[in-house]
């Protein structure tokens, strides 16, 4: 756990400058790089100082599950980013999820969600979530009156990801902000795709952002991880308190590498969406494609949001093809460079057909209805040439 006092001093520096420096405390030993501190548990001088530190009266380590100094170093940085007093991070983007709805909200509460989440996450509400007395109603992400309407007396939490993956649909995050604090719910806002260089929703007044690190964050597609941003009431206490009890921590190590990744990750960012923009409006001029979902281009209906609320179109864009499940798996398999696999936020650039894959277990009508169709193509663009990339599509377009 972080709070605004224990950071270190890079007062007024831009958003590169936290990056690379922001959380960094150095040891007697002066290195330059951050250091990475695998040790579970903590030497105090004396039982009563043991004794002052296990009863909060001293503020210090005791134990990783909830205080390494590496992880802190690291959530410090995040919290910078995200203009959030504090962070909490976890062993994944699920816990982090889990450790929100654990630590903030009780039986017989409820939550409005976007209907265009990541698959697991419908699974935890739906099946794990509920199972504690905690419903969720789902909406559709960019209609704020079905946000509002679906909103009751107990509804305490509103979540989303923006944009949507695959379709890329937004939602005007400062409006939903509004509608949340008038009903005296909280926004949380999952701001795995765009990440803090592309995309702060904190200052448009969400109160929780949550990230899986393990995507753009890490950034090479090494380790598993998540986070959670917010106020010290809510997330230094609610979450925090959930986790340290609870226990899902992230380890020093993998910490160590989202550090890594934090200080690249605005550069990374800008070559993605630049990558992404480039390959969207090239594919818009294919014959064999029917539609590309991109914010980045002039076509997509909330392009004009996409320009005010973000300051990057993401590396994340997807594309229809005239023909269906046949032509889409064709496309796939004739890539010899594309990965074929489901995880985003990696130089190397993805491939998926997400009808049979993250979409899979949808009936066709509830595909049907998310517009999940069977000639849906998903891209995650990676940081190869624009032009290789290009050409490994083009041998499977016939
Ligand atoms: C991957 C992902 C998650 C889950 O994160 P893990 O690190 O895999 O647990 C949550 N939300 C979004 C948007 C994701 O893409």
């Amino acid at each position: 756990m972080t709070d605004k006092s224990s950071k270190t001093d890079n007062t007024g520096a831009g958003f590169a400058t936290r990056a690379v420096r922001d959380g960094q405390v150095r040891t007697l030993e002066n290195e330059h790089s951050e250091a990475i501190f695998p040790t579970s548990s903590y030497v105090f001088s004396s039982a009563a100082e043991a004794a002052a530190r296990f009863s909060g009266e001293q503020p210090g380590n005791i134990y990783s599950r909830f205080t390494n100094p590496t992880v802190r170093n690291f959530e410090q940085r995040l919290a910078s980013l995200e203009l959030a007093e504090c962070c909490v991070a976890t062993a994944s983007g699920m816990s982090a999820i889990t450790a929100t709805i654990l630590g903030l909200l009780q039986t017989g509460d409820h939550i409005v969600s976007s209907r265009s989440i990541f698959g697991t996450t419908t699974v935890l509400l739906n099946n794990i979530v509920a199972k504690l007395g905690i419903a969720t109603t789902f909406v559709d992400l960019p209609d704020l009156a079905a946000w509002e309407q679906a909103i009751k007396p107990e509804t305490r939490l509103l979540f989303l990801e923006t944009p949507s993956n695959p379709l890329t649909d937004l939602v005007d995050i400062a409006a939903l902000a509004e509608i949340a604090h008038k009903h005296d719910c909280l926004l949380a806002v999952d701001n795995c795709f765009c990440t803090p260089a592309l995309q702060q929703p904190i200052a448009l007044c969400a109160d929780i952002v949550i990230h899986s690190a393990t995507k753009y964050i890490d950034g090479q597609g090494r380790c598993i991880g998540g986070a959670v941003c917010g106020t010290n009431d809510v997330v230094g206490e609610g979450v925090y308190g959930f986790l340290r009890t609870a226990g899902p921590s992230m380890s020093p190590f993998n910490a160590w590498v989202f550090l890594k990744g934090l200080e690249t990750l605005k550069l990374r960012m800008h070559a993605h969406s630049e990558a992404a923009l480039q390959l969207a409006l090239w594919l818009e001029q294919q014959p064999q494609v029917k539609k590309v979902y991109y914010p980045g281009l002039a076509s997509h209906p909330q392009h004009e949001l996409a320009k005010t609320q973000q300051s990057g179109f993401g590396g994340l864009l997807s594309f229809e093809l005239h023909g269906g499940k046949a032509e889409g798996w064709a496309l796939i398999d004739a890539t010899t460079m594309l990965s074929i696999t489901a995880n985003l936020g990696d130089t190397k650039t993805t491939i998926t057909h997400p009808a049979t894959t993250t979409h899979g277990r949808l009936t066709p009508e509830e595909r049907a209805e998310a517009g999940i169709s069977d000639g849906l193509i998903r891209v995650a663009v990676g940081l190869e040439d624009i032009e290789d990339i290009k050409a490994d599509l083009l041998r499977g377009m016939v």
